[in-house]
Parts: C-alpha cells; sequence; structure tokens
C-alpha cells in the first residue's frame, strides 16, 4: 500500500513543528527562570532567587553555557545573601570556565569581606588586579600584625605594600606609627614626611601625629613650622584646624586669630569662621560680648560639624571618620582626604 506510506511521510513536517515549539517553550522557560532569579536578587529576595537558579541547574537537558551562567547567577546570589561559603564553593568551580574571569572577581570581593588578605593577595597577584589595592590589602595584614604586637610581620607588609605601590600613604602612616610605638620617633616623622611626595593632599591624616611627635621630642615649635608650611602650600580644613588648635595652645589667642583672620581672607570657609569666632570668644573684652560671641559661634559650629564629612566619591557615602575602603561600595581609596565643605568650594 504506497499510498499509506506517503500518507505516514507527511506527518514529519507536523513531528518537527511540534518538536521545535517544545524546544522554544523549554528556552521561554529558562528565559524566565533568569528573568525572576535576577529580579528576586535584585528585590532582595535571595531564597527565591537562589531556588529559581538551583532549578534551572537541576534541568537534565540544560546546555553547558547556560549552566554557567546559572552557577554565576546563584554565586551571586549567595554573595548578596551573605552565605559566603556556598558563593565560594560556586564560583570556585567555574575557575576553568569561559566564566572565569567574573567567577575571580568576585572570589576576591569574598576574600575581602572575609578579610582574608592574605588569599586575596595571593589571587589579585595572579589576576593582575590594581597594585593600589595589593599595597591595601598588605596594609590590612600589616594593621592586624600591629594589633597582635607582632611589628617584624607588620614591617614585612609594609615594605610589600610600598613595593606593589611606592605612593601608598597608607604604609607610610603605618609605617610611622610602627616606629613611634617602637621608639623612634625621628624615623616615624621621615616616614610621615614621605607623604609630601607621595600624595601631598593626604598630609592632613598625619598632620596631628607629626605635631605630636615633635612635641613629645621637645621640638613643638618646629612642628608648628612644618605644618604651617604645608598649610601655605596645600590648603586644607584639617591642616588648618590643628595649626590653629596648636597655635592657640603654644602662642596663645592673639597669634590664633591672627591666623585665622589670615587665613579667612585667602580662603573664606565656615571652619575658618568657627575658628576664628572661637578666638573671639576667648579674647572678648566683656562677659555681654562673649556671650554675643558664643551664640553667633554655637550657630556656626552646629553646621560646621554637619559639614566637616568624608564623602566617597564612587557612592557618595559621607562619614565623620576617614575611611581606606568605603563601607558603602566597597571600593578602597574612594575618600579623598578632605572635608565636603571643601569640596563644595573646590571649582
Ligand atoms: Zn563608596
Amino acid at each position: 500500500m504506497p499510498e499509506f506510506e506517503y500518507w505516514w511521510l507527511l506527518g514529519f513536517p507536523l513531528f518537527f513543528g511540534l518538536g521545535w515549539i517544545a524546544a522554544r517553550i523549554d528556552i521561554r522557560q529558562v528565559e524566565l527562570h533568569f528573568a525572576l532569579g535576577s529580579l528576586f536578587r535584585r528585590r532582595g529576595e535571595y531564597d527565591r532567587a537562589i531556588r529559581m537558579h538551583q532549578n534551572l541547574l537541576e534541568r537534565a537537558h540544560l546546555p553547558e553555557d547556560q549552566k554557567v551562567i546559572a552557577l554565576v547567577e546563584l554565586g551571586q546570589d549567595y554573595l548578596k545573601a551573605g552565605i559566603l561559603d556556598r558563593a565560594e564553593e560556586v564560583f570556585s568551580k567555574l575557575e576553568k570556565s569561559s566564566q572565569a574571569g567574573t567567577a575571580r572577581a568576585h572570589l576576591l570581593e569574598i576574600y575581602e569581606q572575609e578579610k582574608d588578605w592574605a588569599r586575596a593577595i595571593a589571587l589579585a597577584r595572579e589576576i593582575g588586579t590594581d597594585a593600589r589595592v595589593q599595597a591595601q590589602y598588605h596594609c590590612e595584614l600589616a594593621g592586624s600584625e600591629m594589633t597582635s604586637s607582632r611589628p617584624d610581620g607588620a614591617r614585612r607588609h609594609l615594605d610589600a605594600a610600598l613595593e606593589a605601590n611606592r605612593k601608598c600613604v597608607r604604609a607610610s602612616l603605618l609605617f610611622g606609627d610602627l616606629e613611634r610605638l617602637g621608639g623612634s620617633r625621628e624615623r616615624a616623622i621621615e616616614h610621615w614626611k614621605r607623604i609630601e611626595s607621595q600624595n601631598p593632599a593626604y598630609l592632613a591624616l598625619a598632620a596631628q601625629r607629626l605635631y605630636e611627635a615633635h612635641s613629645e621630642g621637645g621640638h613643638a615649635e618646629e612642628g608648628l613650622r612644618l605644618l604651617a608650611g604645608y598649610l601655605e602650600r596645600y590648603p586644607s580644613l584639617d591642616l588648618l584646624d590643628i595649626v590653629f588648635q596648636q597655635t592657640l595652645e603654644a602662642k596663645g589667642h592673639e597669634e590664633a586669630y591672627k591666623l585665622m583672620r589670615d587665613e579667612l581672607r585667602r580662603n573664606p570657609t565656615l571652619l575658618g569662621l568657627d575658628r576664628w569666632l572661637e578666638a573671639q570668644v576667648i579674647a572678648a573684652s566683656s562677659p555681654d560680648k562673649r556671650r554675643d560671641l558664643e551664640l553667633v559661634r554655637n550657630l556656626v559650629h552646629g553646621h560646621v560639624r554637619r559639614l566637616a564629612r568624608y564623602r566617597c566619591e564612587t557612592c557618595g557615602f559621607k562619614a565623620r571618620q576617614f575611611y581606606w575602603r568605603c563601607p558603602g561600595c566597597g571600593g578602597w581609596e574612594t575618600y579623598p582626604p578632605r572635608r565636603t565643605e571643601e569640596f563644595e568650594l573646590t571649582p
């Protein structure tokens, strides 16, 4: 019966068609899973995102490239959810895949969060992370060696930090602290002074230390002269503040007042005004005048406190304290060592 065979053959396109539709439905479902998974993660519903991506991975016929992407997604779910050991496990599996680059970048992020600086250093070297960041890892290690009273270990890491990045200001600051702890003020001062050639904007961070080390050694006047020179060359509110306080203590309100008056002419800032008023209050000739001046000073002081913050250049996170790594976005050296008032004045 040849007719029947021909009729049977006519069914093929239909079967192919159905197969194609089934495959399309399958692809659509996979796409839907990916879309929902990342939506859940963005909304902070990590449990549901994890389940979505695990479901995908359990599919028997998921193509290899899709599987790799599903793993990357799953790793990110765990990372965002703070389940670091699971995230590490997932990204470690991907180290030889087409997504190895992404996986390693996430692994580095995990080591940073775990504060596992030794592994961070090893991986950063391997993948060629920015030398400034590598130097920061060494500084982290040096810092913990110092808190555990292991000066030799700290020294080794600080040397490594400067080797990675000879302009690493943090290493110079810590080196100075280490020398000062060890009783060598002279060497401490040398380390801190080096910051001028590394990046003078950061001198403000060393100013208080520099003054104290000079003063402890009986060279307060020399210390003040050094800072006044820095202030002249690299105007900064923090430097100004320290120079003002020390002038007030060492030379009295008359000198401090003159310093602020000159500074206000050169660089009119609220902080300058605040300190100028402070000197005025101290020098006030009558209790009535003092009360008036105090009223004005308190008003200005409130604003200064609000303004005097550091701000991350990457994410805008503001903090009273200076950070080498932003608590908001995790970026390294994203805080310029200047207060926000200076920002608003700097064109
Ligand atoms: Zn930030």
